[in-house]
């Protein structure tokens, strides 16, 4: 498979390429060159395994660049822990993207993006340093993809005490070839630090550095698996089955759009968003007006101008078209923190604040409709990753997973460094030159 960019659809670059760059030079998007058909493998009526679906897919993205044996190991290094379906009630699925390390779905394109990098990268060159500036939840996603793979060191800079707890721990314990810096300053500063590096030559000609930005397509393959997996596993194929997916930046649903357009069969994928509601705004008046995004509850959400629409039009060229197969709606906050109390009583499911928004997106759009139908919202975070605001909504106490407990005893491990560029080239030519 080839790729060009939203740009330029002459470009014609190998996966490689897209993934050690991330972002073609002309500052587009990277997209497939095709979509293969695998409708044929989606009808069928055996059960594959979830690594099984996901070598399947993968094989037409990163069948020129790598061998079959060198997928299959891909695959079974990243794709370690299963993504269910919960049954919450008859038709009603949450489809759990948070079984992985950091508890999030982001450990999805981390993992993949971590050991495509491991299989391609050129051996006889120096170590690669991946740069990644965090507000909390991608550093930790990142640092654990990379965690342990040979040849490639992690560097996250994050913003002294404006990160939680938890998340913390999970970016500050890991270290072997994960290395954290705190910043004294904002994540703003952070991410200034890390562009400055990469546009620095003087640094480039010493060390090796690269990104695992999330605009990077090796992030957004992996993605589609789950839909994949998903729909494979629904009792009743026969009922037509929606997808809500809680959105940011819009990655995770281009990937839930990428596979329909390979033919997974699936009717429509709502778009469901907090109060940051440019997409929703976009579809209804056709206007795309990017703001500064809003806090809210469900954080990891909170974007302003969210890249991947570029993508989404590339794939369907006219609002018209997209919203045959895309709804995008935006819930506020007091309907999030309602429906984490209201399904707890009712349903003893806990949602966190990102799932919750997903799952208003299923009841909204259940009662405009008379036939039934597979409802699926997608999981894409753990509750205990959002403690505060989960416990406010329901006077409970959560019992932290096992391996979140682990986490908080460990020793946090990192250096502190002031909001400095020169310090931080310092540091970098000290440490991994
Ligand atoms: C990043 C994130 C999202 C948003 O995903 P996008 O691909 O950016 O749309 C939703 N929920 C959680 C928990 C996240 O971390």
């Amino acid at each position: 498979m080839k790729f060009y960019s939203t740009n330029n659809k002459d470009l014609n670059d190998n996966f490689r390429t897209a993934l050690f760059k991330g972002m073609p030079s002309d500052k587009g998007l990277y997209m497939p060159r095709l979509l293969p058909d695998l409708s044929k493998l989606f009808n069928q009526e055996s059960r594959m395994s979830f690594q099984e679906m996901s070598f399947e897919i993968s094989k037409k993205f990163l069948d020129e660049d790598l061998s079959k044996n060198q997928i299959q190991n891909i695959i079974e290094s990243c794709i370690t822990f299963d993504a269910p379906n919960k049954k919450i009630e008859k038709n009603l699925y949450c489809l759990e993207l948070f079984h992985g390390p950091t508890l999030a779905f982001k450990d999805f394109g981390a993992r993949f993006m971590a050991q495509c990098m491991q299989s391609l990268r050129d051996n006889s060159s120096k170590e690669i340093n991946i740069l990644v500036a965090t507000s909390g939840d991608t550093g930790g996603a990142v640092a654990n993809g990379f965690y342990d793979v040979d040849g490639i060191n992690v560097i996250i800079l994050y913003p002294k005490g404006k990160v939680s707890e938890i998340q913390e721990k999970q970016l500050t314990t890991l270290d072997r070839n994960v290395f954290a810096l705190e910043v004294d300053g904002t994540f703003d500063d952070c991410q200034k630090l890390v562009k400055k590096a990469f546009l620095d030559d003087k640094l480039n000609e010493q060390i090796n550095l690269s990104s695992a930005n999330s605009i990077n397509i090796a992030r957004l393959i992996p993605q589609s698996f789950y839909y994949a997996h998903s729909y494979m596993q629904l009792d009743n194929k026969k009922l037509p089955t929606i997808f809500s997916v809680p959105c940011g930046n819009f990655g995770n649903i281009t990937a839930g759009l990428i596979i329909k357009k390979m033919g997974l069969p699936f009717k429509k994928i709502i778009a469901s968003t907090n109060s940051n509601d440019v997409i929703p705004k976009f579809l209804e008046t056709g206007k795309f007006s990017p703001k500064p995004s809003i806090q809210t509850i469900s954080n990891a959400m909170d974007v302003g101008n969210p890249s991947n629409i570029v993508r989404i039009m590339d794939l369907y060229h006219t609002l018209e078209k997209l919203k045959m197969d895309m709804i995008s709606w935006s819930f506020n906050e007091t309907e999030t923190s309602n429906l984490i109390k209201e399904f707890f009583l009712e349903k003893k499911y806990l949602l966190d604040p990102h799932t919750s928004v997903a799952l208003l997106g299923i009841l909204k759009y259940e009662k405009e409709q008379s036939q039934n139908f597979n409802k699926i919202f997608l999981g894409t975070a753990h509750p205990a990753k959002f403690l505060d605001v989960v416990e406010k909504n329901i006077n409970f106490n959560i019992k932290l997973p096992k391996r979140l407990n682990k986490l908080l005893s460990l020793e946090k491990k990192s250096v502190l460094l002031k909001n400095s560029y020169d310090e931080f080239y310092d540091y970098l030519l000290s440490s991994f030159q």
